[in-house]
């Protein structure tokens, strides 16, 4: 009787071999396609599994000031509603953090309730924009270099991605520098169409390190002034900037605050990435559908990290200015190893293009006489042969750059790696005696 039961329930329920009738039509849905690689995940595999002095992936290596680790511990020991759910469109104590702080940067007056939006580090905050603001046909300028996410994310939301190169332009100076690199206007000028919804831009930029001057931005104010576009500015690494590079708000440029949205990272302003709270600023009839995603998918983010974040502002705004802010020391600190970085990587033959801001560093290695084709599959671009090489047989762990464009335009920039140099001295300094024993031959 119990085997009759058992062949019966057999039949009536599939195997767990059989496909659903469901998967008949496809398991995966058509968004997924085309966007499953991911340097990310990728590389900094690689780059634990070969043990590598890793100047890959961007975090730093070392602690975030104490001022925020305390109002984290702070925060954790300060009683039960720490632990709980807070406001889903971002803690009220950070909310107003960011909007008095903002306020005085953009020189507009940011309403913390309606203004802002608290999102799971940048990378939310982006993906929110683009649901709530892009749909299908719509067509999405992408600067190249970007930072890898936008194509992945304006293509789930139906958009168009189309790309403009910064080309380098010969300044004659035998430093290479990020704003040697820069865009036509008249190329520019001609991307945009009736389906232009929107322009994403990123300065201090990843992986260039180029901060766009108040004229380069102004240009794109113009173009998405005439053609009412919205502009997406992406704006994580805006405290690291170096020598005279000054950072710039397009939002803050007469017309541009009430099509911008500016993002932010917490993980990046205060160097603790693993706590992932990021934001959206812009103006509130824009905010607003960005809140509908947020509370449709994440809903609220996690409220000792939000707390930590407000105090860090909190202190940042009293200290904004003097030598004991962060936003100083931090780059201070930065652009003696960028310098350290730039001289190590020129004397082993790489060919730096010295970054204005951020905390990654481009070089060219084409004219390095090594051989890494030997070991490395053919079908892949010039730039990810060198950095397996460089990962395998080096032990040093550094990005592609042609990852960061499109595959229209990823053959050209097959010529560079990307270095990230917010590090240890003492990660730096193994980092710099692979390059010389190397280069020394050995
Ligand atoms: N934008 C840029 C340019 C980045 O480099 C990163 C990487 N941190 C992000 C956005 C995402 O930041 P978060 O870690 O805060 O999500
Ligand atoms: N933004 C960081 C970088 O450019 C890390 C991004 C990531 O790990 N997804 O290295």
């Amino acid at each position: 009787m119990r085997i009759i039961k058992q062949v019966a329930t057999a039949l009536i329920r599939p195997s767990l071999k059989t496909v659903p009738r469901i998967m008949s039509r496809g398991l995966q849905a058509n968004r997924t396609h085309g966007v499953d690689k991911n340097v990310w995940v990728e590389f900094s595999q690689l780059a634990a599994d070969y043990k590598t002095v890793n100047l890959g992936q961007g975090f730093p290596d070392f602690s975030p000031p104490k001022f925020v680790q305390d109002a984290f511990c702070k925060a954790i020991c300060g009683g039960p509603a720490m632990h709980q759910y807070t406001r889903a469109f971002g803690h009220p104590p950070l909310v107003k953090s960011l909007a008095k702080f903002f306020s005085r940067v953009v020189g507009h007056d940011i309403d913390p309730f309606e203004d802002v939006l608290v999102t799971v580090g940048a990378y939310q905050a982006l993906f929110s924009a683009f649901q709530a603001l892009i749909e299908d046909g719509d067509e999405v300028i992408i600067i190249e270099p970007f930072f890898d996410c936008y194509q992945p994310m304006v293509k789930m939301a139906g958009g168009e991605p189309v790309y403009i190169p910064l080309r380098p332009k010969d300044s004659g100076s035998a430093v290479l520098s990020s704003g040697d690199w820069v865009l036509s206007p008249e190329e520019l000028a001609s991307k945009f169409t009736p389906r232009t919804k929107a322009i994403v831009i990123n300065t201090p930029n990843n992986p260039l390190g180029k901060v766009y001057k108040r004229e380069e931005l102004q240009m794109i104010a113009d173009l998405c002034i005439k053609h009412n576009v919205l502009c997406i500015s992406d704006e994580v690494y805006e405290w690291l900037t170096y020598d005279t590079a000054k950072h710039v708000k397009i939002a803050s440029l007469p017309g541009m605050w009430e099509r911008t949205i500016t993002i932010g990272s917490g993980g990046k302003t205060f160097s603790a990435t693993g706590w992932k709270v990021g934001w959206a600023i812009s103006s509130g009839h824009i905010i607003k559908h960005m809140k509908t995603i947020h509370q449709n998918t994440v809903y609220h983010c996690a409220t000792a990290a939000q707390e930590a974040v407000a105090q860090g502002f909190e202190r940042e705004h009293e200290a904004f200015g003097s030598p004991e802010s962060y936003f100083q020391q931090l780059p201070a600190t930065l652009s003696h190893k960028r310098d350290k970085l730039a001289s190590c990587l020129a004397s082993v033959g790489l060919k730096p293009i010295m970054p204005e801001g951020g905390y990654f560093m481009t070089a060219d290695f084409s004219s390095l006489k090594v051989d890494y084709k030997k070991t490395t599959a053919e079908d892949e671009a010039d730039d990810f042969r060198f950095v397996k090489w460089l990962i395998k047989e080096k032990g040093l762990a550094t990005i592609p750059v042609s990852a960061f464009y499109s595959p229209e335009h990823r053959k050209d920039f097959e010529k560079y790696i990307r270095f990230c140099f917010v590090k240890e001295d003492s990660t730096l300094d193994a980092a710099m005696d692979i390059l010389k024993k190397w280069s020394d031959g050995e």
